[in-house]
């Protein structure tokens, strides 16, 4: 068990809180606040608790000197302060004599939010590389470090792992609950447990596949790498979408684990992927070479619905098809609505499927949906992230 928030006495302590304020910013609005609602419980418990608090963040990529104006957390810095009802004092900076003495001004209680930490991507790359100087330079600011940035875990980084290294650390409460949840069915699933996997390509989920093949009872394949898998039956899957490199790797799954590996049995298809063009529902062995499979056909629903129906566990990840578009948009809500009337632990795996499953009403009816796309991912890979594995164990 990883030491929390709660396991230390924060009372006049200076505490870096590690937030995820990557959020959506258009001509200096923000047009998603979520994750900044999200990250409230544990700022707001560290202010109880007569925390000197401050809030460190990364903000879109910093390449160039035009990105570095455009990627300021100013405008976080102003909803965080509506949100707590308090002033939040953003340092314009990521280092240097005016963040220090701010930092030595502030009063329990009070928050503070330093500047996008990846400012200091603009030469060498020093947050996103862990430099090892810049991570004891952060840890030197303040007596305690906090992880609740889970989005970020899978990467090391100086204002993660680099100043965790170099403090007294634990984790947050979206991160508590995210290894809670996620991780701990990963560890332990009740069975029977079965895994969606769906979006673009077969080469993301490669690592995912071959670490829940061995602990799932059933991997349900839908979306654009279902077609590289079907390529590899002989199936003739027209101008849909194929990752050649990856037909093998399909071949051996589907011999080893024929049984496991569940596959779309009907397709939506178009001859272009335009809102306006027309689609048709085919069987799956009934492609022409110039069809374009875009979604689950009902009766993959159907049959996908006689897995999750007697599944215990469900975890999700890649959406069933191009759901942007509107008459593609049909498997993946089906499955939405299959998976909300489960009385089972349903985990939705981050990314392009968390903001499927919210656009189309599904927010609360799920065990959880994870804050962090290739975060969660490389937990379903079964790996360690750093940024976790940088926290000291109770
Ligand atoms: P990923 O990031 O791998 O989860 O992929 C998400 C993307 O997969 C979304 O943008 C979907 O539009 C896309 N996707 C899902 N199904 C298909 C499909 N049948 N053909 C092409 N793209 C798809």
């Amino acid at each position: 068990m990883k030491k929390t928030i709660k396991d230390f006495d924060l009372k006049n302590k200076r505490v870096i809180i590690r937030c995820d304020f990557n959020v959506p910013i258009k001509d200096g609005n923000i047009t998603d606040d979520n994750r900044i609602i999200e990250s409230l419980p544990t700022i707001k418990y560290a202010i109880d608790k007569n925390a000197k608090v401050i809030l460190m963040s990364h903000l879109g990529r910093v390449k160039t000197v035009e990105d570095k104006n455009k990627n300021t957390l100013k405008p976080v810095a102003d909803r965080l302060s509506e949100l707590l009802n308090q002033e939040v004092l953003f340092v314009s900076e990521t280092r240097g004599s005016f963040l220090e003495d701010s930092i030595n001004n502030l009063k329990s209680g009070e928050v503070l939010l330093v500047e996008n930490t990846r400012h200091e991507d603009l030469e060498g790359k020093k947050e996103s590389s862990n430099d090892q100087e810049l991570g004891k330079y952060w840890a030197s600011l303040g007596d305690i470090f906090i992880n609740d940035a889970f989005g970020t875990c899978h990467r090391a980084h100086a204002s993660n792992v680099g100043i965790g290294s170099n403090l007294p650390n634990g984790i947050g409460f979206l991160v508590e609950k995210e290894l809670d949840v996620l991780g701990n069915t990963l560890d332990n699933p009740i069975k029977p447990f079965t895994v969606i996997l769906g979006g673009a390509k077969v080469s993301d989920k490669i690592k995912v596949i071959e670490n829940l093949v061995t602990i799932a009872d059933y991997i349900l394949i839908g979306g654009g790498m279902s077609y590289t898998f079907l390529k590899a039956k002989d199936i003739e899957i027209g101008a849909s979408l194929l990752d050649e490199d990856n037909i093998n790797f399909c071949k051996e799954m589907l011999d080893k684990y024929p049984d496991k590996i569940i596959l779309p049995i009907d397709s939506v298809c178009s001859k272009k992927i335009d809102s306006n063009e027309e689609c048709s529902l085919k069987f799956i062995t009934d492609l022409n070479k110039d069809d374009i499979g875009l979604d689950i056909g009902k009766g993959t629903v159907e049959l996908f619905e006689q897995y999750l129906n007697e599944s215990k566990t469900v975890i999700w990840n890649g959406p069933l098809g191009m759901f942007e578009l509107e008459q593609y948009q049909n498997g993946t809500k089906k499955i939405c609505e299959c998976l909300s009337k489960l009385d089972s632990t349903v985990i939705i795996g981050g990314g392009d499927t968390a903001a499927a499953a919210i656009s189309f009403g599904y927010k609360e009816s799920f065990t959880h949906i994870s804050t962090g796309g290739g975060a969660s991912l490389e937990m379903m890979e079964g790996k360690i992230l750093p940024g976790i594995d940088v926290i000291n164990d109770k």
